[in-house]
Order: structure tokens, then sequence, then C-alpha cells
């Protein structure tokens, strides 16, 4: 059965696209520690840990996750984009990009930020708007 990010990706299930190619869709967390917190992934790839994908598929993803990344910086007020993998709730390799103001803001205990849907179309927006003068 398909994972959830693979639905996502396919845009059987709605998300807010943040950029995307043939391979990739980053997109942003339903419940985010930050505004702008973006989560990427590879549309075909299953596997739930990321160091199990192949070399060449690893390294295209992290190129992406970059672009993705200095979109982010680019379109949301923050010091850097943090990054970080866990993977222990959703069964499909995924990138967390979190923008930071201090150390703290990446710590997934903390409360998550409540947002409106226009909020989260007008951050993604901007993301996506950003990526594609990339
Ligand atoms: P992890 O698997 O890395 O521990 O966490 C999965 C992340 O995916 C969480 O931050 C969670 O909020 C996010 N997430 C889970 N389900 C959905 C979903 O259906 N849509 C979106 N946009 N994010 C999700």
């Amino acid at each position: 059965m398909a994972t959830i990010f693979t639905r996502i990706a396919k845009g059987e299930i709605p998300s807010y696209k943040c950029a995307e190619n043939d391979e990739f869709y980053a997109f942003l967390d339903i419940n985010p520690l930050v505004r702008g917190h973006v989560l990427v992934i590879p549309r075909n790839v299953e596997d739930d840990y990321i160091f199990n994908l192949d070399e060449d598929t690893y390294s295209r993803l992290w190129a992406f996750a970059r672009k993705v990344a200095l979109a982010v910086k680019a379109a949301v007020p923050c010091k850097r984009v943090g990054v970080c993998v866990l993977g222990m709730e959703v069964p499909h390799t995924h990138i967390h990009l979190v923008p930071l103001q201090k150390e703290g803001d990446l710590n997934f205990r903390n409360p998550r930020v409540e947002l409106t849907p226009e909020e989260f179309r007008d951050i993604a927006d901007s993301i996506l708007k950003e990526y594609e003068k990339l």
C-alpha cells in the first residue's frame, strides 16, 4: 500500500507545495515547528530509512533539498535553515527543513505552530516563487 507521502506527491492527498521536479517533492509540514517547516521527499522511493537509498538517489535528494533550503531562506525570515531526518512517524524517507531563529527551534518536543489554510498557502507560494528563481 502506498505511503501517505507517496499519495501526497501524486496529488491524491492535498498538500502545500513548495517545490518539485520529476523525482522529488517538497511541501509544508502540516504540524509545523515554525512557519516555513518543509518536508522533502523522493516521489517513488518508499524506503523509510534515508541511508538505505542508493548513492545516486541519495545525492540527488540532498541536492534538491539544498535548493529548497535556499528558497526557504529567501522566503521566510530566519537566521538559517536547519535540517533534520527522523522518520519516526511516517515510513517514507523525508528531510525536515526548519527555518531557525535559535537552536531551540529545532526541538520536536516544542509546541507546534497553528496556521490558517491561508497562512499555509501564502508561505508555500512564497517558497515556490523563490525556488522558481533558482
Ligand atoms: P517523522 O516521521 O520525521 O518523525 O515526522 C513526520 C512529519 O510529517 C511530522 O512532522 C508530521 O507533522 C508530518 N506529517 C505527518 N502526516 C502529514 C500529512 O499528512 N501531511 C503533511 N503535510 N505533513 C504530515
